[in-house]
């Protein structure tokens, strides 16, 4: 079979990306301006400057305060919900829309405990930069705040100063700013080298990280037992063999919980990194715990604290292992394995130090639920088959991210690729690979053929470094489902569906591709091109019966 017939990845995602920013610096849309050909700004607080002379609208009044725990929260949502007013109101005169802003904004609250803000948590603005800048924000709001408690101004720094004062004051704000991010890891997003410029174009990073801000995703991850319990015991198991007197970097620690098996096994040091606020939480939790004197936090994108010597290790000393928890769905969404790739490569010791997990791989197996499309048949006895079909066009627009009942599937379970964590590089994470599935004994459904509705993409863990106890856990149909459930793709049963004949032979195989989606490299484009058949009775000749090709994009 040849690749060509899948060879146009960018179809299964659709987005365009007209709209990125330029790599090699950041231009500011004011908050009053939605229309993306305004003019724009090279600074932040030059854009916020803009909104307060020409509307009278000053965007810093409106956020919470700077030392507020949901100050990052707060202000996203309160960037997007500005963003959205002015796109509604985009007729208004300037200082009517500035005017009509600050009433509505503050007639609104940015609470999290408020459900109806959700929804502002998406940017309302493609690569709104000033989302990607909060931690900028935090600092102009806190001199702001400040310039409020020294005057006797009831509002911040609205348009009574002259030019040359404000001028001063931005300069001023831009001195104090490059000071501070010089001080603090950034969520900005970092400018790349413009070799880079094709395979890193920017995502949302500030919309990946404010999830991880949010204390429901880290209680979903340590009540995933599987998944926990297989680190505490990957870890405590080899106190002896692994950790003992060891240096370790735990990369995304989130509540500290891998950095405290580690310390509880004996490591020497532990360096615990996360990008969000809740390695406030984690910093109390290790104390709380009474292992404050072996684990040291840091707050920070880990290459920004690499790229920035910000970490506790001296000149030249390297890591022994680096434990980690980065799988997304279907492994690889997320994408966060390479930031732990760039630490791998740049701190840890090279021969004897070792990732843990230590090795991953990739699985595919198809299934049948013919149950959930038949419903539509005899609802209380009366025929749905539109809603079958609407069901279907749902599910077949995008990858799906569902457990699979271990009932539905209808073939083994095939390998697709295997990743030696140790030494794997970024850009075999995109791949193709050949599969190969037949029917199990137990498929089901009447009759003499069987229709394959879903692939299921799954991927198991190990903890296998040479001379440890290994432990390893799997995300299959076949295990106690975990938080990552499977990543499903329909076929479209109304139209090329394959079909395998029961008793026979009959086989699906196929090509399985996996890559970065081209516009947001946290999102993850499948194809597969397929054909059903079976070989003759000596074997060799393939008797193809059917083929097509399948594409769906994993958003989230
Ligand atoms: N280790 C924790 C949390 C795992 S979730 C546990 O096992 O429960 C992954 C964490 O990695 C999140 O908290 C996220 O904020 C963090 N993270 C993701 N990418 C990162 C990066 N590039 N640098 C630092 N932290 C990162």
């Amino acid at each position: 079979m040849s690749g060509s017939k899948y060879d146009d990845w960018s179809s299964s995602g659709g987005d365009d990306d007209d709209n990125d920013i330029e790599d090699e610096s950041f231009s500011f849309l004011p908050i009053c301006s939605f229309d993306p050909t305004s003019p724009t700004f090279d600074t932040l607080a030059a854009a916020l400057q803009h909104d307060v002379i020409n509307c009278g609208f000053d965007l810093l009044s409106h956020l919470p305060s700077p030392d507020n725990d949901e100050f990052y929260e707060g202000a996203i949502i309160t960037v997007n919900k500005a963003r959205s007013f002015v796109k509604d109101n985009c007729s208004m005169d300037k200082h009517e829309l500035g005017d009509k802003l600050n009433e509505y904004l503050k007639s609104q609250t940015s609470s999290l405990d408020d459900d109806a803000n959700v929804v502002y948590f998406k940017p309302q603005l493609e690569d709104d930069v000033i989302l990607m800048c909060i931690d900028e924000l935090q600092v102009l709001k806190g001199n702001a705040s400040h310039d409020v408690s020294t005057s006797n101004s009831s509002t911040s720094s609205l348009p009574t100063e002259s030019t040359k004062e404000l001028h001063a004051k931005i300069e001023l704000l831009e001195e104090q700013l490059a000071h501070a991010k010089k001080c603090i890891a950034s969520f900005a997003m970092e400018s790349e080298e413009p070799s880079q410029h094709k395979s890193d174009k920017p995502d949302n990073d500030t919309y990946y990280f404010s999830s991880y801000s949010n204390t429901t995703i880290h209680e979903t991850m340590l009540r995933d037992t599987v998944r926990t319990a297989a680190y505490e015991s990957a870890i405590l198991s080899n106190s002896d063999s692994l950790f003992k007197g060891k240096t370790v970097l735990d990369i995304g620690c989130g509540t500290g919980v891998l950095s405290i098996f580690c310390a509880k096994a004996g490591a020497k040091k532990v360096i615990a990194i996360d990008a969000t606020d809740v390695i406030k939480q984690a910093q109390q939790i290790i104390e709380l715990n009474g292992y404050s004197n072996v684990i040291t936090c840091v707050r920070g994108k880990v290459e920004s604290l690499i790229e920035n010597k910000a970490l506790p290790l001296e000149e030249g000393e390297t890591v022994d292992i680096i434990v980690s928890e980065w799988m997304g769905y279907a492994l690889l969404f997320e994408t966060m394995l390479p930031s732990v790739m760039v630490a791998r490569d740049a701190l840890m010791t090279p021969d004897t130090g070792t990732m843990y997990p230590n090795v991953t791989k990739i699985f595919i197996e198809a299934a049948n639920d013919q149950q959930r499309l038949s419903y539509w048949d005899d609802v209380q006895g009366i025929n749905m088959k539109p809603m079958k079909e609407r069901m279907v066009e749902e599910l077949t627009r995008d990858a799906l991210v569902e457990v699979v009942d271990d009932n539905n599937i209808i073939t083994n379970r095939a390998e697709l690729i295997v990743y030696d964590l140790n030494t794997c590089r970024d850009e075999e994470l995109d791949f193709e690979a050949p599969f190969e599935l037949r029917l199990t004994d137990g498929a089901t459904e009447n009759g003499s053929t069987i229709e394959v509705h879903q692939l299921v993409i799954s991927f198991d863990i190990d903890f296998s470094v040479p001379g440890t106890t290994s432990v390893s856990f799997s995300t299959g149909c076949q295990s106690i489902p975990t938080h990552w459930k499977q990543a499903v793709l329909w076929f479209d049963p109304f139209h090329n569906c394959p079909v395998l004949n029961k008793g026979e032979d009959s086989t699906l195989r196929g090509r399985f591709r996996m890559k970065r989606n081209e516009n947001n490299h946290r999102a993850i484009d499948m194809a597969v091109l397929w054909e059903t058949g079976s070989f003759s009775e000596n074997g060799s000749i393939w008797k193809s019966t059917a083929e097509g090709v399948l594409k769906r994009c994993l958003k989230a």
